[in-house]
């Protein structure tokens, strides 16, 4: 449930509220408005009751929340969350664009990478250093190394670094060298790496699950939250579904469902949910359009011999094309670009 307070409701009356909810064994989660202050309560509602409640001075009404998930809902934090991520900022007015390999292939690789698409306009550096590949046989990733690459990457370009993890130990080693973690698609429900990353106190990007519905996701978020990590991003990244032409179906009406959900900053994967360089540009354009806060793109010197995901990375020349294209809209949905 959320306890919404009068408009300007004393500090007194929030904080009777809250030790109610706190001396009965709850958890008590303030969202403060500009006038409006809500409480939101998380734990077993049997151990409170609502006449209890709507007795105390300056509530005005008691709210049921039905879903699941809690801390990610926008009924407990009407307003938009934005999220830092080393010297940047997700949401909720600006447009990020995170880019760069599918993996981390050498250390020269990656500064030639990172310079370019800094220079159009990305400000966070992606790239894999653990990667769960379909196939065993395929190129697994630099691990450790690679995260040191990212760090040199970051520190020589400014760029802020986002990096996937698969497991607790990929999030030990994480935290000492990038600013944001990745749950990848894959992982998106394995529930003791959405624990751990809660408790890795670094921004943590959660994909969309290959077949997880909005609910699931949110409520994978939830796992997160609930470990004291507010920071979490959003990042629908397409669906399975019977379409063959596209590697998988990009959900954008999740874009949209999504806002209206939650207040967690949402980006768009033109990238894993195309699967080809030639449908990256129009599908960002529309993940703008309806409402995304950010973009996740796959950038390679050279595709064609890109150790994974080349045929749907963008060329040097590509990416800073469609980065200008972006702007005018940005311009239409009220973003600031750069
Ligand atoms: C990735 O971003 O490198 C990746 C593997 O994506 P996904 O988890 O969405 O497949
Ligand atoms: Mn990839």
């Amino acid at each position: 449930m959320i306890i919404v307070m009068k408009p300007n409701a004393a500090e007194s009356s929030i904080l009777a509220v809250t030790q109610y909810i706190e001396k009965n064994g709850l958890k008590s989660h303030l969202s403060k408005g500009e006038e409006v202050t809500i409480i939101g309560v998380v734990g077993d509602k049997s151990r409170i009751s609502s006449e209890n409640l709507i007795v105390y001075k300056d509530v005005d009404r008691i709210v049921p929340v039905t879903e699941s998930y809690k801390l990610a809902n926008k009924k407990f934090h009407p307003e938009a969350t934005s999220v830092k991520v080393g010297n940047t900022v997700i949401g909720p007015d600006n447009l990020t664009i995170m880019a760069g390999p599918c993996a981390v292939e050498t250390e020269e690789q990656l500064m030639t990478i990172a310079r370019a698409v800094k220079s159009s306009g990305a400000t966070i550096l992606r790239g894999g250093a653990y990667k769960p590949r379909t196939s065993p046989y395929s190129f697994q990733g630099l691990e450790e190394e690679g995260l040191r690459y990212m760090r040199t990457a970051g520190q020589e370009t400014g760029l802020s670094t986002i990096c996937e993890v698969v497991s607790q130990e990929a999030i030990e080693a994480a935290v000492k060298y990038v600013d944001m973690i990745q749950i990848g698609a894959r992982n998106m429900q394995n529930f003791i790496l959405l624990k751990e990353a809660g408790r890795s106190g670094l921004p943590v990007l959660l994909k969309r699950g290959l077949c997880a519905t909005i609910d699931e996701w949110l409520n994978a978020a939830e796992y997160i939250i609930s470990e004291g990590n507010p920071d979490v991003v959003l990042c629908e990244r397409g669906i399975r579904t019977y379409e063959t032409s596209t590697r998988n179906t990009l959900d954008l009406s999740a874009v949209a469902v999504l806002k209206e959900r939650t207040h967690l900053p949402v980006i768009v994967d033109p990238s894993h949910s195309t699967g080809a360089y030639k449908y990256v540009p129009p599908m960002a354009k529309a993940g703008v359009a309806c409402g995304a806060d950010g973009l996740m793109i796959e950038v390679h010197n050279d595709p064609a011999h890109a150790l994974s995901d080349g045929p749907q990375s963008l060329t040097f020349e590509k990416f800073d094309k469609l980065t200008k294209e972006l702007k005018p809209f940005c311009d239409v949905v009220g973003r600031s670009f750069e």
